[in-house]
């Protein structure tokens, strides 16, 4: 399986041809595959036939058609990021042209690596899932309601009737918003609220009362006690959910920069050792394999002293990239140090892992990578481990960290695997 060949190209609309020759060949090398098209009925007979990760237009046109013309027909047939290329634009022209479709603008000459941050942001914003909502309701009537008006916005919604079993809902559903009642039998929600803000790992969950209650001083006080907003029940449905997906998203983008790293956008160090006891958790409780791989770039410090920093950034970012591109969603991925990558592979025997890490290594091999008018190349070594009887996370990170200390001493470039026990 070769991970790195599907994904949609990206189409650049222009009648400039030959000065996309570099950015061409620059995107390529990152594994971006890309078009030119300079007539309109070529650009429009691509996105016809095919996916597009993003379309690239020229403002001042293409050979038969100008800017105008082509992006009503364009935006007919696809639906996806339109990004316009041009200098200088007034503000009057950019207005005009979001109206007519655009998402964004880039400035001549195009910066490959501001274009693949904006590709990846787009990606990024593209995956997202919808929203996860804990109602906490004793009326079943006000859960109905409530369910129904989430649900049918698409998010996924869990109802339980009795505060008391909050915690248990927490750790299994996973909420990213929490709506609350305020008046139940066994305890209020201003009560179950400042609960639950005893606990760090649930404070970053936001927290919506829903109540009868019209009186100020009555919602000032559930607020005092962990709550972010305050709703009426019974209120107009638009307000309900432009509440909840209001609040949901904000605390989805704080909670993302809280857990990334800022470079690359992959978990950081500390989330990704939890994230990685919750699945050593789950894999023992499903008796499945478990494997952790720590990859770190090959002479490294060179790059930087040939190069310099701002292209060593640029390194690790290209390799941030690739292992988004290899890994689903049921991996983990997170910048572990400076040059130092873990990856986390659920349900994968030690071999097939190492196959896996080593797919991703041939691809990096081959990237090239540029700084000013010449180019370079970067390896990585790895060393996987599988998880085994009685391991500790910190244990199953040690054993890879061997391992790849092993490939490094054995010629760097290549993936070691922890031995048996
Ligand atoms: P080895 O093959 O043994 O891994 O050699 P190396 O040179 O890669 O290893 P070493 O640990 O000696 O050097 C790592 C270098 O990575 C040193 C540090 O300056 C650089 N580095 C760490 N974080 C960053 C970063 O965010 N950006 C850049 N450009 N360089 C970084
Ligand atoms: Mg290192
Ligand atoms: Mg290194």
């Amino acid at each position: 399986m070769n991970t790195f060949a599907n994904t949609p190209p990206l189409l650049f609309g222009t009648a400039q041809r030959a000065a996309m020759e570099v950015l061409q060949a620059q995107l390529a090398s990152y594994g971006i595959p890309n078009q030119v098209f300079t007539r309109k009925s070529a650009l429009l007979a691509a996105l016809h036939e095919q996916k597009a990760a993003a379309v690239v237009l020229d403002e001042a046109g293409l050979e038969d058609a100008g800017m105008d013309e082509v992006l009503p027909l364009l935006t007919r047939l696809f639906k996806g990021t339109v990004l316009c290329v041009a200098q200088d634009l007034p503000v009057v022209r950019q207005i005009a042209l979001l109206r007519l479709g655009v998402s964004g603008f880039l400035s001549w000459p195009i910066d490959t690596q501001r274009l693949i941050d904006r590709l990846d942001q787009l990606e990024e914003a593209g995956k997202s899932n919808p929203y996860r909502v804990l109602v906490v309701d004793d009326s079943d009537v006000i859960t109905r309601w409530v369910s129904s008006i989430l649900q049918d916005a698409g998010m996924v919604v869990k109802v339980i009737h009795n505060p008391l079993e909050i915690f248990l809902a927490l750790e299994r559903f996973r909420p990213e918003i929490i709506l609350m009642d305020v008046y139940m039998p066994e305890c209020g929600g201003d009560e179950a609220a400042r609960l639950i803000r005893q606990h760090p790992q649930f404070d970053s969950i936001p927290i919506v009362f829903l109540s009868t209650e019209t009186s100020r001083g009555r919602q000032w006080q559930a607020r005092s006690m962990g709550g972010d907003d305050f709703l009426i029940k019974n209120q107009e449905s638009e307000e309900l959910l432009a509440s909840v997906s209001i609040t949901a998203e904000r605390y989805r983008r704080l909670r993302h920069w809280m857990t990334r790293d800022s470079l690359t956008g992959l978990l950081n160090h500390t989330n990704l050792i939890q994230q990685l006891e919750l699945q050593i958790a789950a894999a023992r409780l499903n008796s499945l394999p478990l494997c952790f791989a720590m990859l770190d770039i090959d002479h490294f410090k060179q790059v930087n002293d040939v190069h310099g920093h701002a292209i060593g950034d640029r390194v690790i970012k290209s390799l941030a990239r690739l292992l988004r591109q290899a890994t689903p969603s049921t991996e983990l991925i997170g910048r572990y140090g400076g040059e130092e990558f873990a990856w986390v592979l659920p349900g994968l025997s030690q071999i097939r892992a190492a196959q896996r890490v080593d797919e991703l290594r041939v691809a990096f091999s081959q990237l090239r990578h540029f700084s000013g008018s010449s180019t370079l190349q970067a390896t990585f070594s790895a060393g996987v481990a599988v998880l085994r009887d009685g391991m500790t996370a910190a244990q199953l990170v040690e054993q890879a960290d061997l391992a790849l200390y092993q490939a490094k001493h054995a010629g760097r470039n290549q993936v070691g695997m922890a031995p048996p026990r």
